[in-house]
């Protein structure tokens, strides 16, 4: 099998002015189809940093970034929004929906964005809320100051989900749940992954990196873990936050 992502000597520096800062020093690592990687480390170790590059919001100062066999680098603006819209779902701590338009018209956005026609998008929108874990449809026109923080993310999740990327990449997105919520925001992730779908997971609290099978700790810009986890997914899932 062919590595999804494959990074190699990622180095990333600000420039402030007069000031440098080199925020990643130097990460290489792969990741395979279908895995569930964590990304953990305190405050400032780099996490958010990682989590531009890997979702081709942000670009490395140097080192090489291949996704999905391709180098980054040499993309064209076109193939990078393309990537961002249809290879790669953001799930953010701040959920980032829009609170005026309804559950339904929030997960339908991003279809509209790729230029999927209309008449096939409540379908897949469907689809999407119920892999998500919405099922109920009493919800699907509720705007998002109607929902709790669980049913936001869920929400938030589904709209990530809806083009069917192959990689769903979150920064900590249980970080405004309470701990009841923030375990189903997981076990949803865990679901998705039984599916297949490569989840990458970024924390600075171990216990939810726990719920990951491999965890890659950083900490001041470098690797200085990256280890399999051993328990099998039924302790994974019982991790208390
Ligand atoms: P984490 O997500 O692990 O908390 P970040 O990746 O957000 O860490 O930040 C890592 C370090 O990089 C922090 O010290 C932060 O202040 C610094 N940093 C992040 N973005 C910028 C920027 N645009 N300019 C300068 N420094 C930055
Ligand atoms: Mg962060």
């Amino acid at each position: 099998m062919k590595p999804i992502i494959a990074c190699a000597n990622i180095v990333k520096t600000f420039v402030n002015g007069d000031v440098k800062t080199t925020v990643l020093k130097g990460l290489s690592f792969t990741v395979f189809p279908g895995e569930f990687l964590a990304i953990t480390g305190p405050s400032g170790s780099g996490k958010s940093t990682l989590m531009h590059i890997l979702g081709v919001l942000d670009s490395p100062t140097s080192g090489q970034y291949q996704l999905e066999q391709n180098d980054v680098s040499k993309m064209t603006d076109n193939q990078l929004a393309e990537i961002r819209s249809k290879r790669i779902g953001f799930v953010f701590q701040a959920f980032n929906l829009l609170p005026r338009i309804s559950v339904l018209r929030n997960v339908e956005l991003p279809l509209m964005y790729a230029g999927v026609p209309r008449a096939k998008r409540p379908s897949i929108t469907h689809r999407a809320l119920q892999k998500a874990g919405i099922d109920d449809p009493t919800h699907y026109h509720k705007r998002s100051n109607q929902l709790s923080g669980g049913q936001i993310q869920r929400v938030a999740i589904a709209r990530a989900l809806v083009n069917d990327p192959a990689i769903l990449l979150a920064d900590e997105p249980t970080g405004n749940l309470d701990q009841k919520t923030g375990q189903v925001v997981l076990e949803t992730f865990q679901k998705l992954n039984d599916s297949g779908r490569t989840i990458i997971l970024i924390t600075h609290d171990q216990y939810v990196a726990e719920h990951a099978t491999r965890i890659i700790k950083l900490r001041d810009g470098c690797i200085i873990e990256d280890s399999a986890n051993k328990r099998s997914a039924e302790e994974r899932i019982k991790t208390r936050l």
